[in-house]
C-alpha cells in the first residue's frame, strides 16, 4: 500500500525521531531517565508557548481533556463566563463552561468572521469571571486576534482562556506579553507529536484565581490540586505520582519539542507563515475562495476553502486517490461546502506542492496552483 499523505488539520504527519520514540522500551514513570525526559519537556514548554512564567500540566488526553482543564479549574458555578464564538470549537467550550456552571453569554460572529471587539467588550462590562477565545478555529481557518481581546479582558477585570489547540506551536503567540491567563493545546497539532496529549499552560494570575476559589473542581481527572505538586516534582526532577503518566507518548513529545527548539519559534513561525502564503496563493490560481472573510483572519496553520462551482466532496475522494489525505467541512453551517487542508508541524514547501497537485488532478486541472505557490515560495 503506497503511504498517504496526511494533511488534515490534526494529527498531523509527524518525523520518524519523533514516530520512533513511540516504540522505544517502555520505562517506569518515576526512573531517571523519564524524570528527566518529562521535566525537560515542560522547562522547554515554556518556551514553546513564550510563557517564562507558565506552569506546564501535561496529562493523557486529548485538547478537550485540556479545554475541561482550563475551565473546571478556573469557573466555579454561577460565575459568568463571556465565549468570543469563532466557530465549531468555541461552541464546545460554552458547553464545557456550561456543564461546569457558569453561566454563559456566547458573543456570536458571522460564519468565517470573529466577533464585534465592541461586543465582546459589551458583554466583559456585564461582569464575567473570564473570557474564553480559540485563537485558530479548526472548523472555518479563523484567526482570532487573541491579543486585542486578552487586552480587553484585563481592562474588565476577566481571566484569559485561549484555545490553542490548533495554534501552538505554529501560529505566532506569545503567552506572557499578550497576558494571556491559560492557553491550552494538544500533541497532535502544530507541536508534530501523535495525539494523546493534553497541554495547559497558566500564567500567575490563573493560579491565584484557582487557590483563591471556595468550590471544589468538579472533576478528579483534570484537577489542578492533584496535578500542581507532580507538574513541580518532574520540574524539579524529583520522582512523584498521581496517575500514570503516558510514557511513550511525552518522550515522543520531548523529541519534537528538541526539533522545535533546534529551530527556534520565531523561525518556526516564519517558515509556517511562508508555506501558508505559499499553499493559499496556489488554491487560490485554482479559484478556491477561503471560508475566512478577510485576509487579516486567515490562519496560518490551516487552510478551510469552498468548493467551487459544480464540485462537491466527491473532491476529496479523487485527492485521496492522488496520494494526499485532505479533511471534509466541520462548521455545521457549511461543512458541506468546504474542505480543510492543515498545513502544521514538520510540513516542508515539498509536501505542499504534492498537495496542491493532487488538488489540481481532482479538479481536473494542471499545473497552476503549484506554479502560484512556487511563485510565491521564492518570492
Ligand atoms: N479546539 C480546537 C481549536 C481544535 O482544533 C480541536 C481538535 N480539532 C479541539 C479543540 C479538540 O481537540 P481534540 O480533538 O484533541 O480533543
Amino acid at each position: 500500500m503506497t503511504r498517504q499523505l496526511l494533511m488534515i488539520p490534526g494529527p498531523v504527519e509527524v518525523d520518524t525521531e519523533v514516530l520512533s520514540a513511540m516504540s522505544r522500551p517502555l520505562v517506569g514513570h518515576t526512573s531517571p531517565a523519564f524524570i528527566e525526559t518529562f521535566g525537560s519537556c515542560l522547562d522547554s514548554l515554556r518556551d514553546v508557548f513564550a510563557a517564562p512564567d507558565g506552569q506546564p500540566f501535561v496529562v493523557a488526553g486529548s485538547g478537550t481533556l485540556a479545554m475541561e482543564m482550563a475551565v473546571a479549574n478556573l469557573v466555579e458555578p454561577g460565575e459568568r463566563a463571556v465565549v468570543a464564538e469563532s466557530g465549531y470549537f468555541s461552541l464546545r467550550m460554552a458547553d464545557i463552561l456550561s456543564r461546569h456552571g457558569a453561566q454563559v453569554e456566547v458573543v456570536h460572529a458571522a460564519v468565517g468572521d470573529v466577533p464585534d471587539l465592541g461586543a465582546v467588550g459589551a458583554a466583559l462590562e456585564r461582569g464575567a469571571k473570564l473570557l474564553a477565545v480559540t485563537h485558530v478555529d479548526t472548523s472555518t481557518g479563523v484567526l482570532t486576534p487573541v491579543r486585542e481581546l486578552a487586552a480587553l479582558a484585563r481592562q474588565y477585570h476577566a481571566l484569559t482562556i485561549v484555545d490553542g489547540v490548533c495554534a501552538v506551536g505554529g501560529q505566532e503567540f506569545r503567552q506572557t506579553e499578550w497576558d494571556v491567563d491559560v492557553c491550552l493545546t494538544a500533541s497532535q497539532k502544530a507541536l508534530a507529536a501523535p495525539p494523546g496529549l493534553a497541554l495547559v499552560m497558566a500564567l500567575p494570575r490563573a493560579l491565584e484565581a484557582f487557590q483563591a476559589r471556595k468550590a471544589a473542581v468538579a472533576s478528579y481527572y483534570v484537577d489542578w490540586s492533584v496535578w500542581l505538586p507532580i507538574m513541580q516534582a518532574y520540574q524539579a526532577r524529583k520522582p512523584a505520582y498521581f496517575a500514570t503518566p503516558a510514557v511513550n507518548l511525552i518522550t515522543a513529545l520531548y523529541e519534537s519539542i528538541k526539533q522545535i527548539k533546534a529551530e527556534g519559534m520565531e523561525a518556526r513561525w516564519a517558515r509556517h507563515r511562508r508555506l501558508s502564503a505559499a499553499f493559499k496563493s496556489g488554491v487560490a490560481a485554482l479559484g478556491l475562495q477561503q471560508v475566512p472573510v478577510r485576509e487579516a483572519l486567515r490562519a496560518v496553520t490551516l487552510s478551510a476553502m469552498y468548493y467551487p462551482n459544480g464540485v462537491d466532496a466527491s473532491l476529496l475522494g479523487r485527492i485521496s486517490t492522488a496520494g494526499v489525505t485532505v479533511a471534509g467541512g466541520l462548521h455545521p453551517a457549511v461543512a458541506t461546502r468546504t474542505f480543510r487542508v492543515g498545513h502544521m508541524g514538520v510540513d516542508g514547501i515539498g509536501e505542499i506542492m504534492q498537495t496542491l497537485a493532487a488538488i489540481e488532478r481532482g479538479l481536473g486541472k494542471s499545473g497552476e496552483g503549484v506554479r502560484a505557490a512556487q511563485a510565491e515560495w521564492m518570492g
